[in-house]
């Protein structure tokens, strides 16, 4: 008979106590004692204009003209912008824009293509 919580991965009823860990002899799952329900913390939300959750790796598109500071160019909505990052900071998308080259953007300025 033990008190111990059962195995969060297998539901196991076996396990035991490790130091600070248990231990499931049954799939070797081993978490720490302090922590019995593991805490996420969640990252930051990032979404496009119209409120979708943008993802690393997503295609959007401008959704107004852009100037683009210290140069002539502007980027045209409606361009497609592929293979975003997000990063948190003020311009929170980092991509590569053909013909542009590296730039940053605002999530609020974009959509989910
Ligand atoms: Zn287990």
């Amino acid at each position: 008979m033990n008190d111990f919580p059962p195995c969060p991965t297998c539901h196991s009823q076996l396990t035991y106590e490790d130091g600070d860990v248990y231990v499931c002899p049954e799939c070797g799952h081993e978490w720490s004692r302090q922590a019995t329900v593991p805490t996420e913390t969640p990252g930051k939300i990032f979404r496009d204009a119209a409120g979708n959750v943008l993802q690393d790796g997503d295609t959007v598109t401008v959704i107004k003209d852009l100037k683009l500071k210290g140069s002539a160019g502007v980027i045209k909505m409606g361009t497609k912008v592929k293979n975003i990052r997000l990063v948190d900071s003020d311009h929170d998308i980092d991509c590569k824009i053909d013909g542009f080259g590296a730039m940053s953007l605002k999530s609020e300025f974009v959509k989910k293509a």
